[in-house]
């Protein structure tokens, strides 16, 4: 068969940009995978117990995205879950974000009165604080309150995910999850929010379900595929169509200039026959452990099961390519975004390969906006 398209990677990126071209262009379309599966880090499945579990980490969809939700809107509906965190901040367990709830749970009625009434004033009801913000704000009380959530919800947990403390990290990592001056605790603000109804798995099945797209999974880019002199092989014969790649960019040019830096996760799941391990979807371990958090599938997926239940704690370390770990949390620095930059350069040589997704454009991008970046991209090539 002909190709007009490959696309590399049967992520969301990959499976989401596939669909749009064979639907839109009437193209036919070859997708690949190194792994043996579809979905990318988001894949789900039913593990040997029957629990429906996230191999990669609890994966809750949020957007406020109207283009993004209409379009995964057409393969699922969302579950309705709403995801909330606890953290386990010594011996008590406190709302992450942080927010009135946790301050009252932290300091008692009396202090957690002052406090609140500051913050009202300071930022209005409903507001959303950096930490940063809050340590660096005159009123001595509100930049102590900063101070006390900093080493007690962010500092260790940071240490622990990203190998560094906050400071070595890019404040727009923190900035993800803000203090906020409400009583909701809710994980996310986002207008829509929740799982796939039957799982992400089912989704991407779906997703490239169409008579123009061929899938090949277990079948890395070099298996196919080779890069010379400005000119692409596709079984050693002269390749003129397009290419969608949303791996590693490192890896499609052999780490020539040296492998990009990611944070990666060993992934340590345990199974309990009784029906329920802990109160919450999600509790991160912010003073103790070497774990970061740990996951319990069935408060977010709503599957019921009295007999077993599924846990995931998550061990963060560096990735490296000598190991079965998969790329993770591209690590945001000038040094990492200059050999971004490198590799980015050889890409001028072939106007033919193009960029989307969390691995591609080396970006923590959530699900919601590597859908719209993939997205725009096939529209473009349209
Ligand atoms: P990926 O999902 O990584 O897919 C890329 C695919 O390309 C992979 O399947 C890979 O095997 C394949 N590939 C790479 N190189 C090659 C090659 N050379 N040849 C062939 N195939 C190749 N987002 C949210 O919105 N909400 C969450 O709650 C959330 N939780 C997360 C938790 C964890 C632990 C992690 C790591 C991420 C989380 N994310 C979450 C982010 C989400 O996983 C990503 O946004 C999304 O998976 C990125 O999709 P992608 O297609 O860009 O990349
Ligand atoms: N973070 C933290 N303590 C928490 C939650 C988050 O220190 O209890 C920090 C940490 O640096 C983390 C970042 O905020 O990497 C972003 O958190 P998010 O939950 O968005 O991370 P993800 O779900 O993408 O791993």
């Amino acid at each position: 068969m002909d190709y007009q398209y490959v696309v590399v990677g049967c992520g969301f990126a990959g499976a989401t940009a596939a669909r749009i071209l064979a639907e839109q262009g009437n193209h036919n379309i070859l997708m690949i995978d190194k792994r043996s599966h579809l979905g990318g880090n988001s894949f789900d499945r039913i593990n040997q117990h029957g629990i429906a579990i996230h191999q990669y980490g609890p994966h809750i969809f949020h957007t406020d995205n109207e283009e993004v939700y209409a379009f995964l809107s057409r393969f699922t509906k969302l579950n309705g879950y709403i995801h909330s965190v606890e953290a386990k901040c010594h011996d008590v367990l406190l709302p992450v974000p942080f927010n009135l709830v946790s301050i009252q749970r932290a300091f008692g009625p009396e202090k957690a009165r002052i406090l609140e009434e500051k913050l009202l004033q300071t930022y209005g009801e409903n507001t959303k604080v950096s930490i940063f913000e809050l340590m660096n704000c005159e009123d001595p009380l509100l930049k102590e309150l900063g101070q006390f959530i900093y080493e007690n919800i962010y500092y260790y947990y940071t240490a622990k995910q990203w190998g560094n403390p906050p400071d070595a990290v890019s404040p727009k990592v923190l900035q993800r999850v803000p203090v906020q001056v409400s009583r909701y605790s809710q994980y996310f603000s986002a207008k829509y929010q929740g799982l796939p109804e039957k799982g992400y798995t089912d989704v991407f099945e779906k997703l490239v379900h169409h008579p123009k797209i061929n899938c090949a999974l277990n079948t890395p880019f070099d298996k196919l595929f080779s890069l010379k002199d400005g000119k692409i092989y596709f079984r050693n014969k002269m390749f003129e169509g397009t290419i969608l790649y949303t791996g590693s960019l490192d890896e499609l040019f052999h780490y020539q200039f040296g492998v990009l830096p990611y944070r990666s996760m060993r992934f340590c799941f345990e199974t309990y026959e009784r029906p329920w391990y802990q109160e919450k979807g999600v509790i991160n371990y912010t003073t103790s452990e070497k774990f970061t958090r740990i996951t319990e599938f069935k408060h977010m997926t709503g599957q019921d099961n009295p007999y077993a239940t599924t846990i995931l704690k998550e061990y963060p370390t560096n990735f490296n390519l000598s190991s079965d770990l998969v790329p993770c949390y591209p690590i945001a620095s000038p040094a990492s975004q200059s050999l971004y930059e490198k590799y980015k350069d050889l890409l001028a040589d072939y106007p033919q390969i193009h960029l989307a997704g969390r691995l591609a454009e080396y970006q923590y991008y959530d699900m919601d906006m590597v859908i719209y970046r993939a997205m725009q991209l096939a529209k473009s090539l349209l």
